[in-house]
């Protein structure tokens, strides 16, 4: 489904992406944790083709200098040149770290601005299965999107990634901020939408073990390199990656 090889992204002359590799298949869930600054961000901005527009923003503005280099290919097709927006077009969808929602629109308006794609059965549908799966929303459409807690503002952003009918999900960070209960369920509705959607799930996160559960394999990330990578009991058995991002 999604390859990347050789992805090297400098913000002037800081090395924040060094030689990534990864894949992702149809219909699975990959984890990629890493500290902070370990380069998380700028790996989902990478795939999602938001950091070309950042570099254009940047030249035009005389800011740094951003490079981007390697290879992205998705069903197939290479992307590592297309614009974000005909990324989203072909299915690759992102939800950015801290949510990034219009706090005084309503919720029910942030989720339709998800749809901005979509057709108005897709719209009508997708709505119905995010008010499914994250059920304490129903009671919320009416509220600004920025008096919601840290959760029901994860869920709705997830929604309305979900809005704009991804065939891959890039979820930066969802768990930041929240509680471990809440935590949970992000991760158990995550999970669902795999089995539901039949779509594709790449997850950062700073801490593997509320991830690990649900990831078929997953990378670590150091200083912007790659370090380890393996499915979820392979990289438990290896005592550093216990103790660095398992906490145990
Ligand atoms: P976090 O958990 O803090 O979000 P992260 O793993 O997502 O971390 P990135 O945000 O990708 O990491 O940052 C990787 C490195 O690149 C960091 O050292 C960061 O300071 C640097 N960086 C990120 N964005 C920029 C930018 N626009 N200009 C300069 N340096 C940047």
């Amino acid at each position: 489904m999604l390859t990347a090889e050789g992805l090297m992204v400098f913000y002037e002359n800081m090395l924040a992406l060094n030689n990534i590799a990864l894949n992702c298949g149809h219909n699975q869930i990959v984890g990629v944790f890493g500290a902070n600054s370990a380069g998380k961000s700028t790996l989902m901005y990478t795939l999602s083709g938001i950091i070309l527009d950042q570099k254009i923003k940047e030249k035009m503005r005389g800011g740094e200098q951003i490079t981007v280099m390697g290879k992205v290919s998705f069903e197939g097709q290479e992307i590592s040149d297309l614009k974000p927006h005909l990324r989203a077009r072909l299915g690759i969808v992102l939800c950015p770290e801290r949510r990034r929602l219009f706090p005084e629109s309503s919720v029910l308006e942030n989720l339709k601005i998800g749809a901005y794609m979509a057709t108005r059965q897709e719209a009508k549908d997708t709505l119905g299965y995010v008010l499914d799966i994250f059920s304490p929303l129903k009671k919320l459409l009416r509220r600004p999107a920025g008096f919601l807690s840290g959760g029901e503002q994860q869920m709705a952003a997830i929604g309305r990634a979900l809005m704009a009918q991804p065939k891959l999900l890039l979820l930066d960070e969802p768990l930041l901020g929240l509680s471990p209960a809440y935590q949970q369920v992000v991760m158990n509705s995550v999970k669902l939408i795999r089995e539901t959607k039949k779509i594709s799930i790449i997850v950062t996160e700073q801490y593997a073990r509320p991830v690990i559960p649900i990831v078929d394999y997953a990378y670590i990330m150091e200083n912007g390199s790659g370090v380890m990578s393996g499915s979820g009991p392979e990289l438990l058995d290896n005592p550093d990656v216990k103790a660095a991002y398992f906490g145990v």
